[in-house]
């Protein structure tokens, strides 16, 4: 059992999300000693540590208590939560502050040569994607009826390997589908990252370094905007 009178915050390992969320925290005052294995950070200044993960492991983390806190794309934090939405399972995170990094949008990509009317051009097609529920969220309010197919990378290769007809994938710069000889046609979901916290408070002295750190965070986000 874990003692709850420090705080620990799960972070992006390697990515895009790992720099602009340790430079934050910095910001706001906090300092680490780096563990040899660097999965685990122990707070110097505070108590408070860090866990080195995955993004993708970052809702179930807080969602299971190991984590208290987390920063991660929304785009991951929504599918995410409507996963569990549709397994039964109750809400236990949510976004509590928007980061301001990590923007991105998700967005469904056809063939360079494909006209596109609109998107009743994908009934019927099969769409790669690594985020389903948020692409049948979508299709769903589009009145489209189509197959996502689940591939957890290189989803924009999809279409010429003959899995799927189009793609539905994460955007910045739009350089990957270019280099894929996809066109970019409608946007799915925006995102960026987050702060993510359980759903019920703490309840012992985690409440009280959070809110501190939020204090914090809240003065570093301002004088950025
Ligand atoms: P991990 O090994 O942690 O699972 P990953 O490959 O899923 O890494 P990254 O590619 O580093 O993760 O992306 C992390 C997050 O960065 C995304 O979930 C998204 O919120 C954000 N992001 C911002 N721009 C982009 C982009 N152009 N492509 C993909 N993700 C982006
Ligand atoms: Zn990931």
């Amino acid at each position: 059992m874990r003692t709850h009178d420090r705080l620990r915050i799960a972070i992006q390992k390697s990515g895009r999300l790992s720099d602009p969320a340790r430079d934050l925290l910095a910001r706001a005052g906090l300092s680490f000693r780096e563990s040899r294995d660097r999965l685990f950070c122990y707070g110097e200044s505070l108590p408070i540590d860090l866990l080195l993960v995955r993004d993708d492991d970052i809702p179930g983390l807080i969602a299971e208590g190991t984590c208290d806190l987390g920063v991660v794309g929304q785009n991951v934090l929504e599918e995410q939560a409507l996963e569990r939405l549709e397994d039964g399972r109750g809400e236990a995170f949510r976004a509590i502050r928007e980061l301001g990094f990590g923007r991105c949008r998700l967005s469904v990509a056809v063939p360079n040569d494909w006209d596109w009317p609109g998107p009743a051009r994908l009934e019927g097609l099969r769409i790669a994607t690594s985020y389903p529920q948020l692409l049948a969220r979508w299709l769903r309010g589009q009145g489209v009826a189509a197959k996502p197919v689940v591939l957890s990378g290189s989803v924009e290769i999809a279409p010429r390997l003959g899995k799927a007809e189009a793609i539905c994938d994460l955007v910045s710069t739009g350089a990957t589908l270019l280099a894929n000889q996809l066109k970019e046609t409608a946007t799915v979901f925006e995102s960026q990252a987050v702060l993510v916290a359980p759903s019920t408070p703490f309840g012992d002295a985690r409440a009280d370094l959070a809110a501190m750190l939020l204090r914090r965070l809240d003065g570093v986000l301002s004088v950025r905007a």
